[in-house]
């Protein structure tokens, strides 16, 4: 038990709410309960929502230039304090802090991205469609929007939507992971520090009772969400029925295909890279590799010896990997190696006896590669979200790219190789949202569009981007005639459908 508690947030102060629920909030490193965040119920659920309805027509219709102002200001105070920041999600998720920083700097590009809003929100303008009526087309904001995070990006994922969303005013209400819930709260106060308006930002703390109540709420007028597959799914078809717009980011499998021609060495740090990295709790984290031809005993020979070298320990140390968010979690994983050995699969390095550099009670569990993996196996089949590779090997190109586009999912798919033409082919043929050619993690820079395919994305809106910026805004377009004065005003009777001559 800790007597820090975790709280909600609206009208730019922190609300404890009335549930008398909370939850534990660990620090993976040392397992040590380090707080309670509160879960909320419906009254409190309605209460963060209320302060964003009551901020969303004085936001909508402060100027662009004041907007933008305030969001700039967001952009150079997350830039100054962005190592406290990362500082706190090491302490809660377990990621390194290096890594924590990545996320931070990721995060901040698509504030960098939302300050060119009087840009993005450009319409365009005809003149004289017709003798006196010109045309032109705006974009507005929604109104109150919602968004759901997953525990693995507590900073990153939140900032790939509410930067647009409040630069094209909006109001917002966040819902963090409960695992994770301290890194949405102090960039609640950032904003307040940068001068955001009481009721434009809001968090709302809490588990499926806080999300149906977003879900539900008719002056939630929009969902952005991110997490597993099926949670996805039910967000999209609940959220779509309450006649919501919906963008719903779910699970992931990731492949990368090596090519016989491949620079293998390339490859094998790629591998191990994204393989590991975040102790393999990313959505674009690689965690099936293709090994096409013959080069599988090479390719998975150079993995393993790399692999060897990673430092497992706490996140603050100077680790190359941390322990994973939970233990519960950290049990989930390894009980998928456990059906992987019982599989017949072949285990090259197994991460349950990896020694960690931290605490006894952390939620260790150390990087796991897995050779001659077949499509039938659960760690294969299933996203396992944690530091388990698996080789499977192919004779051909066509076998390898069959495999991911039959999969279930389709968020990000990486090639090696050095034929340029073979790359050109899989970016045609291949039927996954984001493509990494010699590139293991393809996350888009901000400015275009982060989604998968398949059931890796409920909606059909991907993340920041243009495709971002439209999904916060809707779009109006207005005919206008203005007579000459010099003309007479009137246009005579006609009831045929209007065409303009
Ligand atoms: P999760 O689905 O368990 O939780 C995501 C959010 O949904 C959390 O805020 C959680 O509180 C809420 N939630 C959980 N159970 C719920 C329920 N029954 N009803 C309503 N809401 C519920 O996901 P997670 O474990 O936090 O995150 C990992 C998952 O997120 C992985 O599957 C990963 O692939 C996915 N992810 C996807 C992307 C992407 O861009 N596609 C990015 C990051 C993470």
């Amino acid at each position: 038990m800790s007597d820090t508690t975790i709280g909600h947030w609206l009208d730019n102060e922190a609300y404890q709410g009335t549930s008398g629920r909370f939850g534990d909030v660990t620090n993976p490193a040392t397992g040590a309960v380090t707080a309670q965040v509160v879960l909320a119920d419906e009254d409190d659920a309605a209460r963060v929502i209320a302060a964003a309805k009551r901020a969303s027509t004085a936001w909508a219709t402060t100027s662009l230039t004041q907007r933008t102002k305030i969001v700039f200001r967001f952009r150079e105070l997350l830039n100054e304090r962005k190592t406290e920041l990362a500082a706190i999600i090491t302490s809660e998720h377990g990621k390194v802090l290096d890594d924590a920083l990545g996320e931070v700097t990721r995060g901040l590009e698509v504030v960098e991205f939302a300050c060119g809003m009087p840009h993005l929100l450009k319409g365009s303008m005809s003149e004289q469609i017709s003798g006196g009526v010109d045309i032109h087309s705006k974009r507005q904001p929604l109104g109150v929007v919602g968004i759901i995070s997953p525990f693995n990006f507590p900073a990153m994922v939140p900032m790939w939507f509410y930067p647009l969303a409040i630069a094209a005013g909006n109001t917002v209400v966040i819902k963090p992971s409960e695992k994770d819930p301290s890194a949405v709260v102090w960039t609640a106060e950032l904003w307040k520090e940068a001068g955001l308006p009481a009721g434009v930002f809001n968090v709302l703390q809490g588990d499926k009772v806080a999300v149906d109540a977003l879900l539900d709420s008719p002056d939630v007028k929009s969902i952005s969400f991110v997490g597993s597959t099926p949670i996805a799914r039910y967000v999209y078809e609940r959220a779509s029925q309450a006649g919501k717009r919906v963008q719903a980011l779910g699970g992931a499998k990731n492949h990368m295909l090596v090519l016989p021609d491949a620079d293998l060495d390339l490859a094998a740090d790629a591998a191990v890279n994204a393989g590991y990295g975040s102790a393999g709790e990313r959505c674009m984290a690689i965690s099936v590799l293709v090994a096409v031809g013959n080069i599988a005993d090479e390719l998975v020979a150079k993995i393993a010896e790399r692999t060897r070298t990673l430092r497992i320990g706490d996140g603050t140390r100077g680790t190359d990997m941390g322990p994973l968010v939970t233990l519960a979690h950290r049990d989930k994983v390894a009980s998928f190696i456990d059906a992987g050995d019982e599989a017949g699969a072949s285990l090259v390095i197994d991460g349950r006896e990896s020694p960690a550099d931290g605490a006894d009670d952390g939620f260790w569990l150390g990087p796991t590669l897995f050779d001659h993996v077949t499509p039938d196996m659960s760690i294969y089949t299933e996203e396992i979200f944690g530091p388990v590779l698996s080789v499977v090997r192919v004779d051909t190109y066509d076998e390898g790219v069959a495999l991911v586009n039959t999969n279930q999912y389709g968020n990000g798919v990486a090639i090696f190789t050095r034929n340029g033409g073979a790359a050109r082919k899989f970016e045609l043929e291949v039927e996954v949202g984001m493509i990494g050619v010699n590139v293991p993690i393809p996350v888009p820079m901000a400015y275009y569009s982060f989604g998968g395919w398949k059931n890796s994305l409920f909606g059909d809106t991907h993340a920041h981007g243009v495709e971002g910026v439209h999904f916060f805004t809707r779009g109006k377009v207005v005919t206008t005639r203005w007579a000459d004065p010099a003309e007479s005003p009137s246009g005579g009777l006609e009831l045929a459908f209007p065409t303009h001559g």
